[in-house]
């Protein structure tokens, strides 16, 4: 008989000292890994043939997949067409509220988030028990792998209710074993000082980091608050800083939440392929573009009750395969931000992400926060808009001319910088949108 009792709400406790949380499975050979995903992938489409699972047997269907046996290992897999999120949206609209992609009753779930809905009607996810402990155990080894470790205090800002993230996030602290300390997001700056002020009450282990942490900053600073007092620091992250681009750690919480985690040694995020299968492809053509390369980061989620099957989430990744000093065993990713936010201008594609680097480097507007906004450019040859908040009582033409030059050193563009008065721009509580329209 299974156990019942407190201990099936949280894993087996673990040496302290060991180097990974699971090393059966991190450190697993690569074939035998391999094995694994193809059993799995099997699994998933026998599924999808057998409940049956409308949207993705048409998929296969279309590409003349007539058969679970035709489908057998992940090579397999690129034949398969790609969904993207349009197509989970459609899907709901036509067959309300649930649509035609689920591998089980929703009510089979206990819990359900929606998507944030910034572009178009949220989607809705639902995770059984199964699912959420995949999401569980994928975190835990993340925060494992970065040196945390049970008995600590994190704590997060995340959105809650319907908004899947917060919760998720909540629930994966504390079966891991962190006293989960979760604040509102800092929509307001009432909201941040009670934030600030619990800090400084219960201060947690890991100093907080997320999207809003410039907020908690800048309105410590209003406040005469040390921001240290409340447990906030600017700390590197593993594996940011190295390569190309920053470690691919997430497919989203509607896809696979916790995908992966970086161990610094070499760039990238250790990919958790026991439960997906990641692909970087060519949106032409399906396949997988060289090792190295950006393409569409297409996740194919394993083990799941939900599943989703070549999933494109339209942002870049590349992948990496050689071996990491660090002994896990996994492929590893980089990730480029979403497609439709690489801007163009005079011949040259980069992610805001790049240009925030050169911005990082000139101290008189990094203080308290750097705050900035570009003007999306339409492509042609005119130089780049780029306004930023900046306090200086000294020479303003000086230091909007550094930053000039420093756009111009780092992505090879002409930029015109406006500064502005600190506080012009408008500041959220979760994730900050820097591309205007004019
Ligand atoms: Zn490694």
């Amino acid at each position: 008989m299974p156990a019942y009792g407190p201990e099936v709400i949280g894993p087996p406790p673990r040496d302290t000292d060991q180097q990974f949380w699971d090393p059966d499975i991190q450190t697993m050979d690569p074939q035998r890994r391999r094995d694994l995903q193809d059993e799995r992938v099997r699994s998933m489409i026998r599924a999808v043939f057998e409940r049956p699972v409308p949207l993705f047997l048409r998929k296969l269907q279309s590409a003349g997949i007539e058969s679970p046996d035709d489908v057998r290992s992940v090579d397999d897999l690129s034949a398969i067409p790609t969904i993207v999120k349009q197509d989970l949206r459609d899907s709901e609209a036509d067959a309300p509220p649930w649509g035609e992609y689920r591998f089980t009753d929703p009510r089979a779930g206990v819990r359900l988030g929606t998507s944030t809905g910034t572009t178009g009607q949220p989607t809705i996810s639902v995770w059984t028990r199964n699912d959420l402990f995949i999401e569980y155990e994928s975190a835990a080894r993340n925060w494992w792998r970065m040196g945390n470790r049970p008995g600590m205090i994190a704590t997060h800002a995340h959105p809650a209710y319907l908004y899947a993230g917060g919760p998720m996030l909540s629930s994966a602290y504390e079966y891991f074993g962190f006293l989960n300390v979760w604040v509102p997001p800092p929509d307001t700056d009432e909201l941040a000082e009670s934030a600030l002020r619990f800090w400084q009450r219960v201060t947690p282990d890991i100093p907080f980091m997320g999207f809003s942490t410039g907020r908690f900053f800048e309105v410590a600073a209003k406040l005469g608050i040390d921001p240290k007092s409340a447990g906030l620091e600017f700390k590197s992250m593993p594996g940011f800083g190295m390569g190309k681009g920053l470690p691919l750690m997430t497919a989203g919480a509607e896809c696979y939440a916790y995908l992966g985690g970086a161990c610094g040694r070499l760039p990238g995020a250790h990919i958790h392929e026991d439960w997906c299968v990641v692909q970087a492809i060519d949106p032409d053509t399906g396949r997988e573009v060289p090792d190295g390369e950006w393409g569409n980061l297409t996740v194919t989620t394993l083990g799941r009750d939900n599943g989703l099957l070549r999933y494109d989430l339209e942002e870049a990744c590349a992948l990496l395969r050689e071996p990491c000093p660090c002994g896990e065993t996994s492929i590893r990713g980089l990730w480029g931000g979403r497609i439709k936010d690489l801007l163009s201008s005079q011949g040259k594609r980069f992610q805001v992400t790049e240009l925030e680097g050169a911005l990082r480097r000139v101290p008189e507007i990094n203080e308290p926060t750097l705050e900035y906004v570009v003007v999306k450019p339409d492509g042609g040859g005119a130089p780049l808009v780029v306004r930023v908040e900046c306090a200086t009582a000294g020479d303003a033409a000086e230091v909007g001319q550094r930053i000039e030059t420093l756009i111009g050193e780092h992505l090879g563009i002409r930029a015109a910088c406006e500064l502005i008065e600190r506080g012009a721009l408008p500041r959220s509580g979760y994730k900050t949108s820097r591309v205007v329209d004019g």
